[in-house]
């Protein structure tokens, strides 16, 4: 199977993205997620179906591309994490509605847009990290209490123009209003141990170097970091807490697939995506990125069930998204990042 592997800044817009055109059988990537995580994916795919699947791996500018590649892209599939990127391609008009009864099986309804332009594929939650030596048992309750004074200097985190932490704002809008949502960001800016910086596992790190007590992170980097050496220290050092919100449960996020609208291959796209919400492709999300499966019946890995069980917030993603404008001028307006 031939793989590329892309950097967009490699390519020339006008440039063709994949190598060849001329089999019949084979399906285009654009995917924000990492090689590690989607080659097991495509591998299994072609190996049931003998589609051959093409991935350009790209670092940013996946909608700007296919807007200007328009009814000429070769994409069929988007690939990515995060409502805000699944809404925000919607929005930019470079997605198909899908209609599928696999997919509608597959998929719960809380996870797909109702019009069938995105499909969530996994979960994950954002949750506290919280020190083993330094935060007792039940000092970490709800989201809103991360305002409160008694976590001064002890919080980490990173930048609040990150798409996690602006699904999360927009979350707490959704929850309180605009007015509540934004004393809360001054109340955990005021508690930031350091400017916002780095990724979740940085955080993790500066807990374990002793800078901060809790963080904010997703759920899978916890399976992540236990599997790297270096930063095996770093998980050990902290507990994973579930908060909730006061009024609704802990704050949960997807990955998912949309089909691009000018999709030359659409036939195999549906294929891959119906594939990506088999039993057999979620058991990869489950024990690859330690992702919380979708499907019916599908298993979170032991090590990502160890952390424990959780209630899912009520809070439906496509509000949430609606929220991300919102929640970035709340960032900007109280410089969360300054
Ligand atoms: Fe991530």
């Amino acid at each position: 199977m031939l793989r590329l592997t892309t950097a967009l800044t490699a390519f020339s817009v006008a440039a063709p993205i994949f190598a060849s055109a001329a089999f019949a059988q084979e399906v285009n990537v654009y995917s924000y997620r990492q090689p590690e995580l989607i080659a097991p994916l495509t591998d299994a795919f072609t190996e049931e179906t003998g589609i051959k699947v093409n991935v350009a791996y790209l670092k940013k500018g996946l909608v700007e591309r296919l807007k200007a590649e328009a009814a000429r892209s070769p994409a069929d599939l988007i690939l990515t994490v995060d409502i805000s990127r699944l809404a925000s391609a919607v929005d930019a008009g470079v997605t198909q509605p899908v209609e599928s009864d696999t997919l509608k099986a597959n998929v719960p309804d809380l996870y797909h847009d109702p019009a069938g332009n995105w499909w969530g594929l996994t979960t994950r939650a954002r949750i506290v990290y919280a020190s083993k030596d330094r935060v007792p048992e039940g000092e970490v309750t709800t989201y809103e209490d991360l305002a409160d004074p008694k976590w001064k200097g002890r919080i980490c985190t990173r930048s609040g123009t990150h798409v996690y932490t602006l699904a999360l704002v927009a979350a707490m809008i959704e929850h309180h209003g605009e007015e509540t949502a934004k004393t809360w960001l001054e109340g955990v800016k005021a508690n930031l141990a350091r400017k916002p910086q780095g990724n979740d596992r940085a955080q993790v790190k500066a807990i374990w170097a002793g800078e901060c007590d809790i963080s904010l992170g997703n759920t899978y980097y916890m399976g992540k970091m236990l599997k790297d050496d270096e930063q095996k220290a770093w998980a050990d050092s902290v507990n994973v807490l579930f908060p909730t919100f006061e009024n609704g449960g802990t704050h949960v996020n997807i990955s998912g697939v949309a089909m691009t609208k000018s999709a030359p291959n659409k036939d195999n796209a549906l294929k891959m995506m119906e594939f990506l919400t088999s039993p057999e492709a979620q058991k990869i999300y489950a024990d690859a990125n330690f992702e919380y499966p979708i499907a019916p019946g599908t298993e979170a890995n032991d090590v990502v069930k160890s952390w424990g069980s959780f209630t899912v917030d009520n809070l439906n993603l496509m509000e949430l998204a609606g929220s991300r404008a919102a929640a970035l001028k709340l960032v900007e307006e109280v410089d969360f990042d300054g």
